[in-house]
């Protein structure tokens, strides 16, 4: 569905034509090969996207390189500390300054927003999606554990978003599913065809063999009439 505000945030932001995804994570081998198969490789071949990996342990300067410490006031699990995680997007805004300055680019033209997984967080939604994919730089912060340090939520990032009801061990596949659901809207980085679901809608969708068992294809799709299979897709 197209909306006036969408359209009109196209022509606020036209250059939007790549998309740095800074993920912050202490285990980034969990999802790095992810991020580099299909649909998101594509895209990071064409450079339509980046993703770069920070791990919080390179910012600890302890003996035991210690990310995680003892909840105050007690209570059971471990809580990912504000330093490192402070640290690593204290470099990572310098690298984004100095790209800026690199490519000399004015103020104005970059957007970044620092992005906290939580539970607590607002529900991540396609609608949130086409949002999000109108920043240049996008920080996400992986949680682990117990969860992040509250002053991360309170003067670091710039909002805290949960990808769906339940509890997960970790932000690393929040941080997948949000960084493809928003890689979909940069130009280029889907077929004509995919990116055309986001105007239709979703459909149930069927390929060769035509039967298999007993289970036919409906009818209606094999018949070329492409008026009466629009109607089809919208039911
Ligand atoms: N007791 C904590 C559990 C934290 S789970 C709580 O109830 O909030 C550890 C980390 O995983 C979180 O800090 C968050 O970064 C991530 N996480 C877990 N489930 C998530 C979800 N549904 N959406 C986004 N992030 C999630």
């Amino acid at each position: 569905m197209f909306r006036i505000s969408d359209i009109l945030m196209d022509i606020r932001y036209p250059d939007i034509t790549m998309i740095s995804f800074h993920v912050i994570t202490i285990f980034p081998e969990s999802v790095e090969p992810y991020a580099d198969s299909s649909i998101l490789k594509r895209a990071r071949e064409k450079k339509l996207v980046k993703i770069n990996f920070i791990n919080p342990r390179d910012f600890t300067n302890d003996k035991h390189n210690s990310v995680d410490d003892a909840p105050y006031g007690g209570g059971p699990g471990m809580v990912i500390k504000i330093e490192p995680i402070y640290k690593a997007i204290q470099k990572i805004k310098k690298q984004i300054q100095q790209a800026k300055r690199y490519n000399k680019r004015s103020d104005t033209t970059i957007r970044t927003r620092t992005i906290l997984f939580s539970t607590r967080g607002k529900l991540f939604t396609q609608k949130e999606a086409k949002r999000l994919a109108k920043y240049n730089h996008l920080i996400l912060i992986c949680g682990r554990y117990e969860g992040v340090d509250e002053r991360v939520a309170k003067h670091i990032a710039n909002e805290e978003i949960s990808i769906g009801n339940y509890v997960l061990s970790g932000g690393e596949l929040p941080a997948l599913v949000l960084t493809e659901a928003v890689s979909r809207h940069i130009p280029g980085v889907l077929g004509k065809y995919e990116s055309l679901e986001d105007i239709k809608g979703s459909y149930p969708v069927y390929t060769r063999p035509e039967i298999f068992k007993t289970w036919k294809v409906p009818k209606v799709l094999l018949s070329g009439n492409h008026e009466k299979i629009k109607e089809f897709r919208k039911n």
